[in-house]
């Protein structure tokens, strides 16, 4: 498939990447690695008027500890990302969720923040521009009904970030910048819940960087999808324990990930925590597995999850 025409533009600073987006009027998108970005041009989902390449900026490709935290440059490869030695030493959670993002040539290439701003997926959506037009444009695209769930009032595509689920679980934080000067969120403040506009930032928004407490953690991914050598998720979670507190990020079911905090982890509150999270799942007939095999299978993921961390001992 052929690119639309765009302008090109290379940042060499936080700054001059918002000037750059502001000089084209908020209709400009900004480039990391590209790996979900271009396929979406290709499909003609996104038509930018200008890229603002962000693989220039030196600031964004570091990770160090700082303060107690563990500070990750949204630039950084989820390959570099995953080798780091404080990754594997304190927090195996996301090492295995970065091991388990795609394939490692996707991994070379994809950032970490490109991947939590990945957008959400929806087998009505993710096609190429005649196909959404002879079946009508949904929700996400402008349309007034969701091709899916006829009667749904809001997009329930999915957001497919395996690291969103780990980092949430960790209880991450992201760095933004926008013209005015920068903020700091929880990382489970910037979804909206929507699939047609999945995240609270505004356009232009810059994220910076990723902060997890440094404090080690044990910590189980578990992810659902058909081929185990490059597939998105199809619904995972995540379970990340310090001192006897279990905190689970469930996900790739819905437009958000769902966060829960295990206040103990007998037997009896693990069921009951996973049928929880199993009825919350927000899946419907928008991905190549059925919805009730997926709500099935966020409970067996987050108990079999849980119990492995157990077994580690916490
Ligand atoms: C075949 C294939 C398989 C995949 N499998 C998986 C998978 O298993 N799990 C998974 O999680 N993902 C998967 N992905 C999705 C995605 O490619 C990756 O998540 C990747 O990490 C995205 O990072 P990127 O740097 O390429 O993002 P880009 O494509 O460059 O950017 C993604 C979005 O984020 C925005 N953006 C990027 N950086 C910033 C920033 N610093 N500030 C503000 N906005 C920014 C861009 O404008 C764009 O909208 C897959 C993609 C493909 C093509």
């Amino acid at each position: 498939m052929i690119l639309p025409g765009f302008e090109y533009r290379k940042a060499t600073s936080v700054a001059d990447a918002i000037a750059l987006y502001n000089d084209f009027e908020g209709k400009a998108r900004y480039l990391a690695g590209g790996t979900d970005l271009m396929p979406l041009l290709k499909y003609r989902l996104a038509a930018p008027a200008a890229i603002i390449d962000l693989k220039g900026i030196e600031e964004l490709k570091a990770i160090a500890a700082i303060d107690g935290w563990l500070t990750i440059g949204a630039n950084v490869t989820l390959f570099e990302l995953k080798n780091h030695p404080v990754v594997k030493e304190y927090f195996p959670l996301l090492y295995q969720s970065l091991d388990a993002t795609s394939c490692e040539t996707l991994q070379m290439r994809a950032t970490i923040g490109g991947n939590l701003l990945q957008d959400t997926r929806c087998i009505e959506y993710n096609k190429s521009l005649e196909w959404r037009a002879a079946r009508g444009f949904c929700l996400k695209m402008g349309g007034k009904c969701c091709n899916v769930v006829p009667h749904s009032r809001v997009c329930l595509s999915n957001y497919c970030s395996d690291n969103a689920l780990s980092l949430v679980a960790l209880s991450a934080e992201a760095d933004l910048a926008e013209a005015g000067g920068e903020k700091t969120a929880g990382l489970e403040k910037i979804y909206t819940g929507s699939g047609s506009k999945p995240f609270v930032v505004e356009p232009g928004t810059l994220l910076t960087r990723i902060r997890i407490p440094l404090e080690k953690s044990k910590g189980v991914y578990e992810k659902l999808r058909v081929r185990n050598s490059i597939d998105y998720p199809l619904a995972a979670v995540a379970v990340a324990m310090k001192k006897s507190v279990a905190r689970v990020c469930v996900g790739g079911v819905g437009p958000a990930p769902l966060v829960y905090e295990l206040a103990g982890t007998d037997e009896g509150t693990l069921r009951d925590a996973a049928n929880s999270a199993s009825t919350d799942a927000r899946a419907v007939p928008n991905a190549i597995l059925s919805p009730a095999y997926r709500k099935k299978m966020v409970g067996v993921l987050f108990r079999r999850a849980v119990q492995k961390v157990l077994r580690e001992g916490a």
